[in-house]
C-alpha cells in the first residue's frame, strides 16, 4: 500500500506513516478481535499475527508534558507507537503479550485508568469550555471530570448491556458529538446577547454582524444617533453566531445558561440505523466545580438504562422499544414543554414524515 504522492504541504501527514508497522504489514487481513479484558484488545491476523492494545482514559486538555510521558511510555513497550481516538482515548499497541500488564501497571501510577472497551462507558468526548471559547455556555472539561467520577465504574468494566457513549458540547453549536451519543450534556444559553451600543459600531461590521444570525433575528438600529443592531427576540435561539463575528454582543449569562441533557443518538448502524439524540431534561443550572444535578441526572439515566435494557441494545433501541412515556417514567424525569418542538422550522420536518401533514 503505497502512499499517493502529495500535490500539496497542506494539511497532515498521511496516516500510513504512523501505523504501527503490524497493522500496516496487516492491512485488510485482519481475522477477528477479542476484549481480553476491560481495556485491552486482541486483534489476530489471518497470517497469525497478534496485536495487543491497551486502552486509558486521557485527560482529554493535555499539557506538552504529559504527552511527553506518554510517549515515554510508548518508547518502552510499543516501539514508539500510541493513537488517540476520536473519542479521546489514548491507546498503546504492542506486538508482545508480556508488555500488556506493564503498560497497564504504569499507566495505573500515572493516575490514567484502563478501560473503555466493548459495553462500557468509553472517554467522554468534550469541547472546549470556558478553557477557550468565548461562546460557552459551561465548561467542558470540568463537566467530564466531574460525571466521570461518578462513573469511573462503567468505564473499567464492561458490564452495561451494550456500547455507552456520553459526549458533551458547551454550546448548540456542538462541536462534540452530542448529536450523535447514547447521552449528551449540553450548555445552553437561555437569553439573546446584550448588545454595547455604544461600542457597537467601533468594533462591528453591521452587515456582517446582521448577516451571521442564521434566524434574522438582527436588523440594523440607530440609538441615541449611534449606528447599532437590535435582536428580535422571538427569533433568536441563542446560538451565539452572531457573537463570533460582533464583540460586542456578548451572549454568556452566567444566571441563566445551563446544562441540557439529550439521550437516544448513535453513530452504529448495528441492528437499527443510526440515531440523533432528543431531549430528555431541558435545563439544568451550572454548579461548578462538580456540577452535582448534572452527574446524578447522568447517573441516574445510565443506572435505569444498566437495569432495564436487553442485552446488546443502545440506549436509543431501549427507549424505542419501551417508548419515550416508559423511559420518563422509569426515569422519574419530568415531560415538559420545552420537550415538543416547537422550532419555526420545524413544520418541514413534520411534513417529511408520514405521521403529521399540514
Ligand atoms: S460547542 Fe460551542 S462553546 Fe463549545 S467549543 Fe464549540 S462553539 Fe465553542
Ligand atoms: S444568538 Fe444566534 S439567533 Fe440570536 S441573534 Fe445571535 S446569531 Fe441570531
Amino acid at each position: 500500500m503505497a502512499a499517493p504522492k502529495r500535490k500539496t504541504d497542506i494539511g497532515p501527514p498521511h496516516y500510513e506513516q504512523m501505523l504501527h508497522p503490524m497493522v500496516k504489514a496487516n492491512y485488510g487481513k485482519w481475522k477477528y478481535h477479542e476484549k481480553v479484558k476491560p481495556g485491552v484488545l486482541m486483534h489476530v491476523s489471518e497470517t497469525g499475527d497478534k496485536l495487543y492494545t491497551v486502552r486509558a482514559a486521557s485527560s482529554r486538555l493535555v499539557s506538552i508534558d504529559k504527552i511527553r510521558d506518554f510517549c515515554n511510555l510508548a518508547d518502552k513497550y510499543c516501539d514508539g507507537y500510541l493513537r488517540f481516538t476520536s473519542r479521546n482515548n489514548v491507546e498503546f499497541m504492542t506486538d508482545k503479550e508480556a508488555n500488556v500488564q506493564p503498560i497497564i501497571d504504569e499507566l495505573s501510577k500515572m493516575g490514567h485508568p484502563v478501560g473503555g472497551t466493548g459495553n462500557s462507558i468509553s472517554n467522554i468526548v468534550h469541547t472546549q469550555g470556558w478553557v477557550h471559547c468565548h461562546s460557552s455556555a459551561t465548561d467542558a472539561s470540568g463537566v467530564v471530570k466531574a460525571t466521570m467520577d461518578e462513573l469511573i465504574d462503567y468505564f473499567t468494566s464492561m458490564k452495561l448491556p451494550a456500547h455507552l457513549r456520553i459526549a458533551v458540547a458547551c454550546c448548540l453549536n456542538m462541536c462534540g458529538a452530542v448529536h450523535c451519543s447514547d447521552i449528551a450534556i449540553l450548555g445552553i444559553h437561555r437569553t439573546p446577547p446584550t448588545i454595547n451600543n455604544d461600542a457597537l459600531a467601533n468594533m462591528c461590521e453591521i452587515p456582517s454582524t446582521v448577516a451571521s444570525c442564521p434566524k434574522a433575528a438582527i436588523r440594523p438600529k440607530v440609538v441615541a444617533g449611534k449606528k447599532t443592531v437590535e435582536v428580535v427576540e422571538d427569533l433568536c435561539m441563542y446560538c451565539g453566531n452572531c457573537y463570533t463575528v460582533c464583540p460586542a454582543m456578548p451572549i454568556a449569562n452566567p444566571l441563566n445558561d445551563g446544562i441540557s441533557i439529550w439521550v437516544g443518538g448513535k453513530v452504529s448502524n448495528s441492528r437499527t440505523a443510526p440515531m440523533f439524540s432528543k431531549l430528555a431534561i431541558p435545563y439544568l443550572p451550572n454548579n461548578p466545580p462538580r456540577w452535582p444535578e448534572v452527574t446524578s441526572a447522568v447517573k441516574n439515566i445510565v443506572e435505569t438504562y444498566a437495569k432495564d435494557a436487553k442485552k446488546y441494545e443502545r440506549v436509543g433501541e431501549w427507549i424505542g422499544r419501551i417508548g419515550w412515556q416508559k423511559f420518563f417514567e422509569k426515569t422519574g424525569l419530568e415531560f415538559t414543554k420545552y420537550h415538543i418542538d416547537d422550532y419555526t422550522l420545524a413544520s418541514s420536518t413534520y411534513n417529511s414524515s408520514t405521521h403529521v401533514k399540514f
